[in-house]
């Protein structure tokens, strides 16, 4: 299915690996121009070089904190008048509510709540304006179906779902929709250091404990993050523009809903 992005330009944070990169490759291949970002410069040069080749697309790397202001202004002048954006962060740190301090709660409302926010309330008129938008954030499954140790990373990520769900009728009349997407496991270093974390509290190797995830997940693997890359691009593609609001859960069966 042609999805009918050839000539779009796309705004993708934290995407010099895992998901976000993910993402970025999925709407490369529809024919998307791309500003990318991550923090360290050298390998978002390399995932920049590489998807611009691979598929022929412009690819401006902007290297910075997507929680700091001053380099989501570089982005939006990177890309003034984006059609897409992607907002992406790294995760929380994992913990107990005693041992989060006030840095982590920081880094966590500014880099997976804030830092969404302000690129949205950047993006949106501009979207409305030309009759055409597509939000995607990605978020995690954690929002529904919490993991003890990722609390603020539920904190974080409930409170943008919130605030998405009060800007989604505003915008969706002129063509411009947003969507989050919930991922489960996915092999990505992020669930390897999550997996880290976990294995040291429970006195086994990191190895073990993904093994043990492996074993008990229903789809009997991890998720491949173009799975996630290619969701992202449908949801952003001109024939999804009757799908807005909504929270969409890529995890496998791992949390089966009724509703
Ligand atoms: P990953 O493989 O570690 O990749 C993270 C990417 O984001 C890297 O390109 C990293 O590059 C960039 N990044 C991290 N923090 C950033 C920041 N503050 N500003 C700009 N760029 C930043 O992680 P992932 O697995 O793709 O995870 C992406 C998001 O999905 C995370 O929020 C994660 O918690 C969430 N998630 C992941 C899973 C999973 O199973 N993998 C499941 C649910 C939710 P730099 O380090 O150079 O900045």
């Amino acid at each position: 299915m042609d999805l009918g992005l050839r000539g779009r330009t796309a705004i993708v944070c934290a995407a010099s690996k895992g998901l976000g990169r993910a993402c970025a490759e999925a709407l490369a291949a529809e024919g998307v121009g791309l500003v990318l970002n991550a923090r360290s410069a050298g390998p978002l040069e390399k995932a920049a070089a590489e998807i611009a080749q691979t598929h022929n697309v412009s690819v401006v790397p902007v290297a910075g904190d997507i929680a700091d202001a001053e380099v989501r202004a570089a982005i939006l002048a990177a890309a003034p008048a984006p059609d897409i954006l992607v907002n992406n962060a790294g995760g929380p740190s994992p913990g107990k509510l005693k041992s989060f301090t006030a840095e982590d709660w920081a880094k966590a409302l500014e880099g997976n709540l804030r830092a969404p926010a302000a690129m949205m309330a950047a993006v949106l008129e501009g979207m409305a304006a030309r009759g055409f938008g597509r939000v995607i954030n990605i978020t995690s499954s954690v929002v529904r179906h919490p993991i003890d140790v990722q609390g603020l990373s539920a904190a974080a990520r409930a409170g943008l779902h919130g605030l998405v769900s009060t800007l989604v009728r505003e915008h969706v009349g002129r063509n411009v929709t947003i969507n989050n997407i919930l991922p489960g496991p996915f092999a990505t270093d992020r669930l390897i250091s999550n997996f880290t974390f976990q294995a040291k509290q429970k006195g086994i190797t990191p190895d073990e404990a993904l093994a043990a995830r492996r074993a008990e997940l229903p789809a009997k693997r991890f998720g491949e993050p173009l799975e996630v890359g290619r969701l992202c691009a449908y949801l952003c593609s001109a024939h999804a523009g009757y799908i807005s609001g909504q929270s969409i859960g890529i995890d496998g069966g791992a949390h089966p809903q009724i509703l």
